[in-house]
């Protein structure tokens, strides 16, 4: 664990990190109890004056050089997420090169944070409306974007001045673990940021039931999240909660076919399908289905499976073995609810696939919308697609899920989608592009997708405390 600046062991039981690729342990770490919690947020607690008192702009600089030593060390730590979590080692380069973005916008906010002034409230009398940062936040993230899931917390807490104790995925905990190392080496304060390895319900579950923990920023699934909030409550701790999604992609007739099939297969096979924001359901006019099904088609078809090291590999292994079960199901429900196969729905055949957990990419058209991948969040590579007469129908269905996060809309009509972008209930819309975040917007669910908001300056907000304070002259 990095607890205070230093590395520590703990004398506890031992979790394995898996290649998900091979089947191979890559390496063990702690899994923290109560105990070694605690001592996270300890020392989280006594650098949070020091941290918190620094000019805001030093503390910029001070983000500026992690960031910096992040990006220096792209080649160290893109191999260590592809061992943990399977992604291909051009997708592990690119994570960590966002993460580095995320952390250098934020460094880069530093001297833009910013209060109110409300000048006669009354005779002699003015206000302002300051803001503080709240203390110890709770940091937990999934396995599927670790880096980056986690720079979106630190940056927007670190620069607002508060100190951080990450929980990663126990099956991805190396990379956060070096992250940690490198930002520490590049100047941040001893206490700022430290992360403790271990399950959810033991080590997750402390961190967020902690009372010196004043906020839990979580990414997650949301059966873990609605825990998380519930947990919270017990002493009212400010949450965010990114939870899960089952992103409509919308196609209309008049839609440039060859990049809206060029952006549903990135949009679903990105990271063999395991991201939040994700195309999960695909609503294609009927005028257009066959055509377009076509050009999709000849992407996926060459969409080559293989370990994450294999140069020219596009889809990774599933994170666990588990997931790619979870998936079968999903799968075998769909077909038997009536969907087509038109492409995989099947393990990949040969020596080279057998101990990992590979999956090929694959097409269901029409499976029943009471289907489990109409109604369920499906983390892996398959896309269930359906035809639609019109705008109506395909937005009736596009919102008929308990999920919010994102949504992409594909036609020339900018009025006919900016129209379509009102009405669809997610809390990101793409207008003939596909689903790429951006550091400079807001981003974050609607419905059972989650509460509050990461990126943008939004996200400042979420870990600061409003204050008015009414200063009267002449006292
Ligand atoms: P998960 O909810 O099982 O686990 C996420 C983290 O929570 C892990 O660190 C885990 O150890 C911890 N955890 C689990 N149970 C806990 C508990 N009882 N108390 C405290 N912590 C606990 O999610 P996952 O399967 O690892 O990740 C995939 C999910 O994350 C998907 O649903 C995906 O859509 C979602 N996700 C959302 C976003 C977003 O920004 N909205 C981004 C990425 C992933």
């Amino acid at each position: 664990m990095f607890i205070g600046g230093r590395y520590i062991e703990a004398g506890v039981e031992r979790i394995s990190v898996v290649n998900p690729a091979t089947g191979e342990e890559v390496d063990t770490v702690p899994a923290a109890g109560a105990e070694e919690v605690d001592a996270a947020v300890g020392s989280a607690y006594e650098a949070f004056a020091g941290w918190r008192d620094l000019p805001a702009s030093r503390r910029g600089e001070i983000l500026l050089e992690c960031a910096r030593a992040v990006l220096e060390r792209v080649d160290e730590l893109a191999p260590v997420l592809t061992a943990e979590q399977g992604k291909p080692l051009r997708e592990a380069r690119l994570e960590i090169r966002r993460c580095f973005h995320t952390l250098e916008h934020y460094a880069g906010l530093a001297k833009n944070l910013r209060g109110g002034y409300v000048p006669d409230l009354d005779r002699d009398t003015y206000g302002l409306i300051i803001k503080r940062p709240l203390g110890v936040v709770g940091a937990i993230v999934p396995w599927n974007f670790p880096t980056t899931l986690l720079a979106n917390k630190l940056g927007p807490a670190l620069v607002t001045g508060n100190v951080v104790v990450a929980k990663p995925a126990e099956t991805t905990p190396l990379v956060t673990l070096r992250l940690a190392g490198i930002m520490h080496e590049a100047g941040l304060p001893a206490g700022v940021f430290n992360v403790v390895t271990g399950t959810g319900p033991e080590a997750g579950q402390a961190l967020a039931g902690h009372p010196r923990v004043r906020k839990v920023a979580f990414t997650g699934s949301t059966p873990v999240g609605k825990k998380l909030m519930a947990l919270a409550a017990g002493d009212l701790k400010r949450t965010t909660l990114e939870l899960g999604g089952s992103d409509p992609m919308i196609v209309c007739e008049d839609a440039d076919l060859d990049r809206a099939a060029s952006a549903a297969s990135v949009g679903r096979f990105f990271n063999c399908g395991q991201a939040c924001l994700a195309i999960k359901r695909l609503y294609v006019f009927e005028s257009v289905a066959d055509e377009f099904l076509e050009k999709l088609l000849g992407k996926v078809r060459k969409l080559r499976v293989g370990p994450g090291t294999e140069e020219g590999a596009i889809l990774g292994p599933l994170h666990t073995p588990e997931g790619r079960e979870l998936l079968e199901r999903q799968v075998e429900d769909a077909v038997d609810s009536g969907a087509e196969v038109l492409h995989g729905a099947k393990r990949p055949g040969g020596e080279k696939y057998e101990r990992g957990n590979f999956y090929e990419p694959t097409l269901l058209l029409e499976p029943s919308h009471g289907s489990r991948v109409a109604r369920e969040e499906v983390f892996g590579p398959a896309l269930p697609i359906w035809r639609v007469r019109d705008m109506d129908e395909a937005l009736e269905l596009a919102n008929g899920s308990i999920y919010g996060l994102g949504s992409s809309i594909w036609t020339r009509d900018l009025d006919r989608a900016s129209d379509a972008a009102e009405k669809i209930e997610a809390g990101y819309t793409w207008i003939n592009s596909p689903q790429v975040v951006y550091d400079e917007l807001p981003f974050g669910g609607w419905k059972q997708s989650g509460y509050g908001k990461e990126h943008g300056m939004e996200a400042l907000d979420y870990y600061t405390e409003s204050k008015s304070v009414v200063v009267r002259r002449g006292g």
